[in-house]
């Protein structure tokens, strides 16, 4: 089974190769099909070569691809005009991956603290949170397995227990060089953790009593999944940056950093910069997300499959002695185990279901938005019995 390959081992053995996809369906190179509940990690919402996603890939990559950003091309301001309507912010930064967003975002913060006299920036981020791999995103990052043998690391994030405020307030109050708060609205990789609600919403009056921007890290959450189109909007409150990725592409690499008010003059001439990011041929592509996530109610169709889906999963699981939690916001679920569940990735692929396992024991499922009901029962089904047969 194993594969010798000469990629870098980064991600371990790896037993299966995808051919080909369609909707919600993945197939393999010995032609078996699997139902995928995670969108290759929350990218594909829109589910494999979407036709109209195909079409507006195919077309554009016959008109222009490529031109960097020393010149203007139409699909960028035309996603930057989009995405500040849906997010209510004023402007965009258009990078390359969810990690690259990040760092826009950061590099905001601490020049905002610099423009204040702050010549030591620090960003307060959360326990459990992942932010990303490059060397300030996996610092940020509150998981010291993601550091490990990676120092020096890079300096000025501060750590507090997650859904905690007065933990955030307290280092607030003992460290007079902090700019920025840099929360997920639900923590991904983390285990699916859902604040409480109201959450945000003290931390942006946080922000406003202390002038620290609040940045919220929608990589994951963004783009419709968890039943609003960015999740923040469930709180009813507007953060000063909001990082976006995975959803936006439907599998194209492309990541934004918006910004609002005081956040969006920040960065001037000659600060930040992208060879890729925002090239014509990504743009369009989003641009077609949104146009499907819009016109289908795709936000309202995760949230209420994610509330059928979850009360399934509780209704089945909820009694066995070793599910511990079973939680989600939208189409963002995880079933948290006593045990480990390393079995679990391989024992899925053999019951037909792509899932995933994130913190150690939560079965995660990320399926795309545009599931069918049927589609919804059967993942739920296969899951089900792959969590029956861990007992
Ligand atoms: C995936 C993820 C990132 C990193 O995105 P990449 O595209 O892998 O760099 C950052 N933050 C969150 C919340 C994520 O889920």
């Amino acid at each position: 089974m194993s594969t010798e390959t000469a990629l870098m081992n980064t991600y371990g053995e790896r037993t299966t190769t995808f051919e080909r996809g369609e909707g919600a369906y993945l197939w393999d190179n010995r032609g078996n099909r699997y139902i995928d509940a995670l969108s290759g990690i929350a990218v594909c919402g829109l589910g494999h070569a979407h036709p109209a996603i195909t079409a507006a890939i195919s077309e554009q990559a016959g008109t222009l691809v490529h031109t960097s950003n020393l010149f203007l091309t139409t699909p960028p301001i035309r996603l930057a005009e989009k995405l500040t309507a849906l997010s209510g912010m004023s402007n965009v930064f258009f990078s390359n991956s969810g990690a690259e967003a990040n760092e826009a975002a950061i590099k905001i913060a601490r020049k905002y603290g610099h423009s204040k006299g702050i010549t030591d920036p620090q960003i307060i981020t959360m326990e459990g949170s992942f932010h990303g791999r490059t060397m300030a995103t996996l610092t940020a990052t509150g998981n010291p397995k993601v550091k490990t043998g990676f120092s020096p690391l890079v300096s000025g994030f501060l750590h507090a227990p997650f859904n905690d405020v007065e933990a955030v307030e307290k280092i607030g109050f003992s460290n007079s060089n902090v700019v920025a708060i840099m929360v997920e609205p639900v923590q991904g990789e983390g285990g699916i953790r859902i604040p409480d609600e109201g959450y945000l919403k003290a931390l942006r009056a946080l922000c406003d009593q202390n002038d620290w921007l609040l940045i919220v890290d929608e990589i994951q959450t963004g783009n419709g999944r968890t039943g609003t189109y960015f999740a923040y909007q469930a709180e009813g409150i507007l953060p000063d940056v909001v990082t976006t990725a995975k959803g936006l592409g439907n599998g194209m690499p492309i990541g934004a950093c918006l910004s609002h008010g005081k956040a969006a003059e920040v960065l001037q001439p000659g600060n930040h910069g992208s060879t890729f990011g925002g090239n014509p041929l990504c743009t369009a592509a989003a641009l077609k997300v949104i146009d499907l996530i819009e016109s289908e109610q795709l936000c309202q169709r995760a949230h209420s499959l994610g509330v059928d889906m979850l009360r399934t999963l509780k209704a089945e699981l909820g009694q066995l002695d070793y599910v511990k939690d079973i939680r989600g916001c939208g189409l963002m679920m995880g079933i948290e185990l006593t045990l480990s569940c390393a079995d679990a990735v391989e024992i899925a692929k053999n019951n037909g279901v792509i899932v995933n396992v994130t913190a150690g024991n939560t079965i995660r499922l990320l399926p795309p938005l545009i599931l069918s009901d049927e589609q919804a029962n059967d993942i739920v089904n296969r899951v089900c019995e792959t969590v029956r047969s861990l007992g």
